[in-house]
């Protein structure tokens, strides 16, 4: 397909002319002396093209989108018609008195939000689920530079989403890695070797990457506490537990949600999202500020923290993220617990039914998501994961995550939400069982896709080393 440029053909949509503003005062010097080089095409072939090009994107509006650890839900289309509301609409300079609107929303979403997580104080400021870590990982350097101690070190387990480690290292700390076990969780005797008075933290991902809910949560937090150290929640997938458990009460001192996970803002390919840090009470004077205050008359935006780490994000934060998130909740309601239970369920029943056909590692119920993996089909057929996953395109699905955790070979990591239906599920099932029969009877079928997408195989050295980034027919 050609780009919008080489498309042009000289026929303007719209005659600018009438509507150019008046620019006599601008010096000449800095006037452009040439013709803007602007694509020029009517309206319709302009949406013709764009329609095109969205056509071959996948979307969750089109089939199912197991990607694991990334809660690809459906997002209601109303949040959008919300979020869109003239008054929402605000502009960065708002003063507080003209935004008493989107100030009242921002505050009752912080109270929801400390509501589900049982935590004390909330910041909606930081922007993805990594910026709402390094925020955390700050309050926490933070905490431990008020009370006097230099702990230089975050423990985090070999199975952490890769964002954990990277944010610990950005706050200025240390990472000691430690081992799962054969169950798939945290080693306690491998914590308590590396518990010393140089450890500020652990981060912890809790159902974990595996889908596995960490039996020994209270263990651990106790031993945490005992050390001096705090623990530090990711809990950019709040899909599992909602309604039925929280951080504070599994002993967590900070956690970050990804509103544009769980609480269905669309996501993806770096889109908008709000990374919301939620601390308990001895914590809440190092938030990045502002904070959303209401005095019983008035909301305004608390600036006056008294050991904040500063801003993490300028004006209103994402606030159309913000507003999509508090839409969703109040939508669901006490509902929100459902939520948690049809996305347990969807994720066991397919675990238990496609663990026939691949190779099922950690066989344990699982929380909203689950990992299987290739090997099988590696070892037997010469069709590894990556080939899975490509063939998966082809039956109108979105491969799941894949090679990741790191520390299971071959991952599959699938997340099948609670947004779908038992005969959705079944399809997939049905999808998954057909590639495995085909890498026995015909791998190379297997193995040359997708067949059906826009774009087939990709040669991913080549689209590494030498990146085309304009598309082409
Ligand atoms: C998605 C995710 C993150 C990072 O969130 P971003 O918004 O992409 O920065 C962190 N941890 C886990 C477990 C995640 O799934």
């Amino acid at each position: 397909m050609k780009t919008i440029f080489e498309k042009s053909n000289g026929n303007d949509g719209i005659n600018l002319t009438d509507s150019v503003a008046d620019i006599t005062f601008l010096p000449k010097e800095i006037l452009r002396q040439d013709k803007l080089g602007l694509p020029q095409l009517s309206e319709l072939e302009v949406m013709r093209h764009y329609k095109k090009l969205s056509d071959m994107n996948f979307c969750i509006e089109k089939g199912f989108y197991p990607l694991g650890s990334c809660t690809m839900k459906y997002n209601p289309k109303v949040n959008e018609l919300l979020a869109n509301l003239d008054g929402f609409n605000i502009h960065p300079n708002t003063e507080d008195d003209d935004a008493q609107g989107c100030l009242e929303l921002m505050y009752n979403l912080q109270n929801v939000l400390l509501e589900i997580t049982g935590m004390d104080a909330v910041t909606l400021q930081p922007s993805a689920g990594a910026h709402g870590e390094m925020t955390g990982m700050m309050i926490i350097k933070k905490y431990f530079e008020t009370i006097g101690q230099n702990r230089t070190k975050v423990i985090i387990p070999d199975s952490a989403h890769g964002t954990n480690p990277a944010s610990a290292k950005m706050a200025g700390f240390d990472v000691v890695e430690i081992k799962s076990n054969d169950k798939g969780q945290i080693d306690i005797e491998a914590l308590k070797q590396v518990l010393n008075s140089d450890v500020a933290a652990i981060m912890m991902t809790n159902p974990n990457t595996l889908g596995i809910f960490e039996e020994k949560v209270l263990e651990i937090s106790e031993l945490m506490h005992k050390n001096g150290s705090l623990l530090y929640y990711d809990g950019a997938n709040f899909n599992a537990i909602m309604g039925y458990t929280n951080p504070k009460l599994m002993g967590f001192d900070v956690v970050h949600l990804n509103l544009h996970k769980t609480f269905s803002t669309p996501h993806g390919g770096g889109g908008p999202g709000a990374g919301v840090v939620a601390v308990t009470d001895k914590l809440k004077d190092i938030l990045p500020v502002p904070i959303i205050k209401f005095n019983g008359k008035k909301y305004y935006r608390e600036y006056n923290l008294q050991n904040s780490i500063g801003n993490v994000k300028d004006f209103f934060g994402n606030f159309s993220v913000l507003v999509r998130a508090y839409a969703y909740i109040l939508m669901m309601g006490k509902n929100l617990k459902h939520v948690s239970e049809n996305a347990v369920l969807n994720a066991n029943y397919l675990k238990e039914k496609l663990k026939k056909y691949y190779n099922l590692p950690y066989d344990e119920p699982c929380m909203h998501e689950f990992v299987i993996t290739g090997e099988k089909q590696k070892e037997e057929n010469g069709v590894s994961t990556l080939h899975i996953a490509k063939a998966l395109m082809d039956g109108n699905t979105h491969p799941p995550t894949v090679y990741f955790p790191l520390i299971v070979h071959e991952a599959l990591m699938i997340e099948p939400t609670e947004s779908e239906n038992k005969e959705r599920l079944d399809e997939f099932v049905q999808t998954m069982i057909q590639i495995a029969e085909e890498c026995k009877s015909d791998p190379q079928k297997v193995l040359s896709s997708p067949h059906t997408t826009p774009v087939k195989k990709i040669d991913e050295v080549t689209a590494a080393r030498h990146p085309d980034l304009n598309f082409k027919e």
